[in-house]
């Protein structure tokens, strides 16, 4: 049998080529069935060929933003006018699911292209280790200026999430003007859009890079237009408050709404939107009690797994289009890399969305969490989802969880014991990759945490 480890270390051939390795192991799962649909069929019919190749490559992160409160993403309570534009000028993923409930194993994700179990910065301790190869080191390699924007302390430098980039731009909470019971927590997105615009304007590279990550709806929940009021808690929470600190997040995403559009316009001023490819994404999503529970990290129900994903391509490539396959954060590495013309490592896991889309039976995510005694991984499919909760769940929740997210998106009704076959073979499936995963896996690091950063990560959650 094929596993990541044997496909790394011998070269790669035409379709291999195109397949992480992860996605190699599944297509041997299903006995190598040919890959039917094209990745975004609707995209292939109206748009031939492949996107140029873009001169400025923008990774944008918005911390803790749920897919479903974007308008563009059908919520209707609030709208986000900034970021439905961009959807309308690129695709927009409709089932776009993260590798982890948290930050830094879903950064250390969407960076190497691999899943935690591999890439190993999946603890509090945890960094990224040099033996992987991040998104910013291929691009770095082929003559691209790297600048990374960073307000989230779990991936502050020092901890090897910086491999590859010129400048890792470390924006500390104390610049903040948000301030909520005496604390600050991280730099505002009107902050985080200036430094990026100061950067830009300082910056004459033929070829960038930029991941600029906003820390806005993240806890706490500003009252917005700010009033320095708003809403914190840890983990806790009175379920009748579920409405309000609902309504203060969607507030917080209009006001990242505001800055990211005012990103977006500077770089049509400056003439770079257009040939620009930008990924639009969230680490991880947040909890709203749907499953007795708030924040994000320890669960993983669609609601902190389910995250937005526009990709916008160079010249318009694909404008307006909703591709509604099942697509995964292992696989923004290998789009960037692909659309700029460059392969991707062999031993990235994921599949460049421009490439073939694989059949809906083959279409699956695995997430996975491991924080503050909350161990629980899932594996989705387009239509079912396993829950394996591992060690107890302090929610008392069941060992083995199987929704039909067709009919049941809400994750309210477990049908584990009903069928009991579907579950095995779900099972199955997830204990191979993570296997492989493992196998694929590189040493991990841990780091000493000084007390003062462990306050402050304290008060962001974590
Ligand atoms: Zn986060």
């Amino acid at each position: 049998m094929s596993t990541p480890n044997s496909t790394r270390h011998r070269p790669m051939r035409g379709r291999e080529i195109l397949l992480g390795s992860l996605a190699g192991l599944l297509v041997v799962l299903v006995g190598g069935a040919a890959l039917a649909a094209y990745r975004g069929g609707m995209v292939a019919n109206a748009f031939h060929g492949r996107p140029a190749q873009p001169s400025v490559v923008i990774i944008i992160l918005a911390d803790a933003l749920r897919a479903d409160r974007l308008s563009s993403y059908g919520y209707t309570k609030s709208q986000t006018p900034h970021i439905d534009a961009l959807a309308r000028d690129g695709v927009r993923f409709s089932q776009a699911i993260s590798q982890a409930p948290w930050t830094k194993p879903s950064v250390g994700t969407i960076f190497t292209g691999l899943v935690p179990l591999s890439h190993q910065a999946r603890t509090k301790g945890a960094g990224l280790p040099d033996s992987v190869t991040t998104v910013a080191e291929s691009l770095s390699a082929h003559n691209y200026a790297t600048a990374a924007f960073m307000t989230n302390l779990t991936i502050r430098p020092g901890l090897g999430f910086e491999q590859g980039f010129d400048e890792y731009i470390w924006l500390p909470a104390e610049d903040s003007h948000f301030v909520l019971n005496g604390d600050k927590y991280y730099q505002e997105a009107e902050l985080v859009t200036a430094r990026v615009k100061s950067w830009l304007a300082g910056n004459r590279a033929q070829r960038m890079f930029l991941y600029v990550h906003y820390m806005d709806p993240h806890r706490p929940y500003f009252e917005q237009p700010y009033n320095g009021q708003g809403y914190y808690s840890h983990g806790q929470g009175d379920p009748a408050e579920a409405g309000r600190l609902g309504d203060l997040y969607d507030g917080e995403i209009r006001y990242l709404d505001t800055h990211v559009g005012d990103l977006i316009a500077e770089l049509k001023k400056k003439g770079l939107y257009d040939q620009a490819l930008i990924v639009f994404t969230a680490d991880h999503g947040e909890e709203f009690y749907e499953h007795q529970g708030w924040g994000h990290g320890r669960t993983v129900y669609q609601e902190v797994i389910q995250v937005p994903l526009i990709v916008k391509y160079p010249g318009g490539w694909g404008a307006g289009t909703v591709d509604e396959h099942l697509v995964r954060s292992i696989d923004l590495a290998p789009t960037i890399l692909d659309t700029a013309g460059i392969r991707p490592p062999a031993t990235m896991q994921g599949v460049s969305l421009l490439q073939p889309a694989p059949p809906a039976d083959e279409q699956v995510a695995f997430s996975e969490t491991d924080f503050e005694g909350n161990v629980a991984r899932a594996w989705v499919t387009p239509r079912d989802k396993l829950i394996q909760v591992v060690d107890g769940d302090p929610r008392g929740r069941e060992a083995i969880q199987l929704y039909d997210l067709a009919a049941d998106p809400g994750e309210t009704l477990n049908l584990a014991q009903a069928h009991v076959g579907v579950v095995a073979d779900l099972r199955r499936q997830m204990d191979r990759l993570m296997i492989a995963a493992l196998e694929a896996s590189v040493a991990g690091t841990e780091f000493e945490i000084d007390p003062e950063t462990e306050q402050r990560l304290k008060l962001l959650g974590y």
